[in-house]
């Protein structure tokens, strides 16, 4: 279902005309509100009357996440406190947290975006939702807990975590759809698998799933243990929060961009940018915020710009799945390789456990890496049990290395450790463990 045909299917020339004008009144809002954008912009000589096309976008110099630091908590803030209804931020892994705020029209702009999302993945009006992303500063439940509401849902506000009270509720509510990290959703569907439920009895349709980088092969193998449709989203604090691109449930091809509220382009490592299609770093400009209109923000994450029309008859440009972050970027032995390759390349073996942790070495030198997976539960049950010197083991250590071997040129050491040692994802799963 397309929630508001109006924006999603707009002709790209009408479309083109209104980002024209949104960017030129960002630019004068931003420029005339906030220091910081006050004396960026007039170092690079930049007024609204001189942006007179969109190509012109690469004189606006570029937002980083370090200028979100810098300002911290509301120097780019572009209102009084006394008009921003509510705040959110990033977690702040590195230190003092991205603080973003949003004025009543900003939480009623992404709840239109997030309606959208939901709309695209197969909600609608009169069903239930499960949320389960973690409510509070995060934006990811309040995201999505909002526009549900608005669009006419019921909403179930679990939060993240406790996996076996979600399962119950799952069970007893009957929602159409689920809302979590992808890590927590396999995670869910293994337990049921566990619990002896045959997820089909649930019932769910659609699962949206997002906030961490996932795979195709992810895709499979949630949609398997879940019984439903599982669509990708993409959102991000600093411009908005959930609601940025999602996939159509009709042809999940590329995560369509809500163009009218976001302007994409991509761009190489220098800032450059890229010509269409090429993969980069994706930035983004708000063009509708008043509390915090990020201006060409650097979102580090990495993937490209398909501008074809898509079959399921909305206009707007088409994002790739998320390949990882800049900053996510392994090179081990000179080979550069992003985690959610990895996880594609792994997750591909029906001999391992969709669970598995890069462990790089930084210790002495060059980085090393080594990757932990497990075996498939069924290949265990054959076994007896498990036994780290049999030579199974041995077989399958060797069957993930030729594959790591032939997909990514990687040679990794491979540790396989016993089943179900591997961590399991409530929220956000963990990845990679880096030692210094
Ligand atoms: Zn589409």
């Amino acid at each position: 279902m397309i929630w508001n045909p109006g924006a999603e299917t707009v002709p790209r020339s009408e479309l083109a005309a209104l980002q024209l004008e949104r960017l030129r009144n960002t630019l004068r809002w931003a420029g005339e509100r906030i220091g910081f954008y006050r004396e960026a912009l007039a170092a690079a000589r930049v007024t609204p009357e001189s942006i007179r096309s969109l190509d012109d976008l690469q004189r606006i110099p570029f937002t980083l996440k370090a200028h979100f630091r810098e300002h911290y908590p509301f120097g780019l803030f572009a209102v009084p406190l006394s008009q921003v209804s509510r705040i959110h931020a990033s977690s702040g892994t590195k230190g003092k947290p991205a603080v973003v705020g949003y004025t009543k029209n900003d939480l009623q702009v992404w709840r239109e975006v997030m309606a959208r999302s939901l709309a695209a993945a197969g909600a609608e009006p009169g069903q239930l939702i499960h949320i389960a992303y973690g409510y509070g500063l995060f934006t990811g439940g309040l995201g999505f807990h909002d526009a549900a509401e608005y669009m006419g849902l019921t909403v179930v506000p679990l939060s993240s975590g406790n996996t076996l009270r979600q399962i119950m509720l799952l069970q007893d509510f009957r929602p159409q759809g689920l809302a979590c990290t992808p890590s927590f959703a396999l995670h869910i569907g293994e337990s049921l698998r566990e619990a002896g439920i045959d997820s089909r009895s649930l019932g769910l349709r659609y699962g949206l799933f997002g906030a961490e980088p996932w795979s195709e092969e992810m895709r499979h193998q949630i949609e398997a243990v879940l019984s439903l449709t599982a669509v990708d989203f993409y959102g991000l604090s600093e411009i908005i929060g959930p609601g940025v691109a999602v996939e159509c449930a009709e042809v999940r091809d590329g995560l369509h961009i809500n163009e009218d509220h976001f302007l994409p382009e991509i761009v190489d490592a220098a800032g450059k940018a890229l010509p269409p299609g090429t993969e980069g770093e994706l930035v983004l400009t708000a063009l509708t915020k008043e509390a915090l209109p990020a201006i060409r923000y650097r979102t580090g994450d990495v993937t490209s710009l398909n501008r074809e029309p898509c079959k399921c008859g909305r206009t707007t440009v088409r994002m790739a799945r998320i390949k990882g972050r800049t900053d996510d970027m392994l090179v081990i032995k000179g080979v550069n390789v992003y985690p959610s390759q990895v996880e594609a390349a792994l997750l591909a073996l029906e001999d391992l456990a969709p669970h598995y942790q890069l462990v790089v070495d930084r210790r002495h030198g060059f980085p090393s890496l080594e990757i932990h997976v497990e075996p498939a539960e069924r290949l265990v049950q054959r076994w007896g049990r498990f036994e780290p010197t049999r030579p199974e083991v041995a077989a399958l250590r060797q069957k993930v290395s030729e594959r790591l071997r032939a997909a990514l040129a990687l040679n990794p050491e491979i540790v396989v450790e016993p089943p179900k040692t591997i961590p399991r994802s409530e929220g956000k799963a963990v990845r990679v463990v880096e030692k210094k």
